[in-house]
């Protein structure tokens, strides 16, 4: 953070200093965890889901914070030390970074979807580092929380800033975009994850499109231009802002006019620089969409072909996102354990389905959870889908993974299925079928820890 003085933060968050004799303090940062708290810093007490953050000032001023948010009612306020008084923490947290950004001249870049947030904002960052200077959301801080920490963080030389905005509820994502204004808003796909929450595709899709309400005038609007409801919401409103479709055909702005699958990643070319060929370290026909979105702002930011193609070529993704490993007996081992989705699930099955070199495929799948009242039939049509792919063996785990073995056992004779309830039992099947010739994808949600699984055959 550019340093401020505190006079300057209480502004800026439209609160009260406790005390004019403080105003000079100068400010460094922004923490809401005593843990990681570095000097100099602005200490934010937020309730915790035990003990609220209130009880930790004393401590977080022992590591080295220099002033605090204090709402306004809450008992025992110290007087020996700089407070801004505020009515909520988390709102005027986020108003410090709504100010703080309109005070920086960075150009933004908002993404959000429900599936590929952070493997498109890592390979838009890749893509603009080759000509600017860019941060990027560490991780997957994306949240009500985790974007305004995620702008506190801007330095002075940064001139573009890549943020991923996640939701679980309607209204979120417009107090995200409005709190920084992006140039450019990426929507990845719509998808199903909080369905539970939100009732219906079409409430997603709304939510999502929230992102446009921050959006700049001037500004770019890039979306999976395969998601009808999107393209919906873009021919029934006017804007004044740039669209930009990418799709996997020629109805999208950008689409791809080949796609090579190898062991190691993807080549591909798209319409918009049909001369250049490029390579994508990583797996899928979902990964290949995410390049173009970040093509899309490459292009639309004015970045030239043979940067943009060495960026792409040495794009890394956060963990567990469709990592290529050599397993036990050399094969090849797809860890997507990350997390799953009906959508993403079906990916990464057609991916499998599409690798001719691999004479046995098998699929490791665990429940994809938080699906609300359907869970059960999501399960089953992502078994019937894979009842159509050449695939030898699906192994599911879990609860809701059985749905899946199931529906495959009943439309397909030819797919060997097994349910297993036991990490232990499902490793000791696995294993005898490992040799060069074998690839096996591992995917469900983040809870059931299939990873535990994984390590134990690779290598
Ligand atoms: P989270 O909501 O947890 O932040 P995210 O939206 O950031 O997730 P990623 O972490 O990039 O998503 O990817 C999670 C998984 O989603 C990947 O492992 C992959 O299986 C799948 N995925 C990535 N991109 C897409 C896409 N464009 N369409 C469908 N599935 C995708
Ligand atoms: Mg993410």
């Amino acid at each position: 953070m550019i340093t401020r003085t505190l006079e300057q933060v209480a502004r800026m968050a439209e609160a009260e200093l406790s005390h004019d004799k403080w105003k000079d303090v100068q400010i460094e940062g922004v923490s809401i965890d005593t843990r990681s708290i570095q000097q100099g810093q602005l200490f934010i007490p937020l309730p915790g889901s035990n003990v609220d953050g209130h009880k930790f000032v004393r401590q977080a001023f022992e590591k080295g914070a220099r002033a605090t948010f204090w709402k306004k009612g809450v008992d025992g306020a110290p007087e020996d030390i700089p407070l801004i008084f505020v009515d909520d923490p988390l709102i005027a947290m986020q108003q410090l970074a709504r100010s703080y950004r309109d005070q920086t001249g960075v150009r933004i870049v908002g993404v959000t979807g429900s599936n590929g947030k952070t493997s498109t904002k890592d390979m838009i960052a890749e893509v603009l580092s080759s000509t600017f200077s860019v941060q990027k959301t560490k991780g997957n801080f994306n949240s009500q929380l985790g974007l305004p920490l995620s702008i506190f963080e801007l330095e002075k030389d940064t001139e573009v800033m890549v943020l991923e905005m996640g939701m679980s509820d309607v209204g979120q994502i417009e107090i995200l975009s409005k709190i920084a204004k992006p140039d450019i808003a990426v929507i990845t796909n719509i998808g199903e994850s909080h369905l539970e929450y939100l009732g219906s595709r079409e409430k997603i899709a709304d939510a999502k499109f929230e992102i446009t309400t921050g959006l700049k005038n001037d500004g770019a609007f890039i979306y999976d231009g395969d998601e009808p409801l999107l393209q919906q919401k873009i021919s029934s409103s006017t804007f004044s802002f740039q669209t930009i479709s990418f799709g996997e055909t020629d109805t999208s702005d950008l689409f791809p006019l080949s796609i090579e699958l190898k062991d190691n990643g993807t080549e591909f070319t798209v319409n918009t620089i049909p001369q250049t060929p490029l390579f994508l370290p990583v797996l899928g026909m979902h990964n290949v969409k995410n390049a173009l979105a970040s093509i899309a702002v490459g292009q639309f930011m004015g970045i030239n072909e043979e940067k943009m193609k060495r960026a792409l070529a040495k794009v890394t993704l956060t963990s567990m996102r469709m990592e290529a490993h050599q397993g036990k007996n050399d094969c090849l081992i797809i860890n997507d354990a990350y997390n799953a989705s009906p959508t993403s699930m079906k990916a990464a099955v057609s991916l499998v389905d599409s690798l001719e070199k691999y004479h046995k495929k098998v699929l490791v799948l665990g429940d994809m959870l938080e699906l609300g009242k359907a869970e059960k039939e999501f399960h089953q049509e992502v078994g019937s889908f894979i009842s159509n792919l050449t695939i030898d063996y699906v192994f599911t785990y879990g609860r809701l993974g059985q749905f899946i073995a199931s529906a495959v056992k009943e439309k397909s004779e030819e797919i060997k299925t097994r349910a297993f309830d036991d990490k232990q039992d499902l490793k000791e099947s696995l294993l005898p079928l490992l040799d060069r010739d074998t690839v096996v994808l591992f995917k469900a949600s983040r809870g059931m820890k299939l990873e535990e699984i994984v390590e134990d055959i690779i290598g």
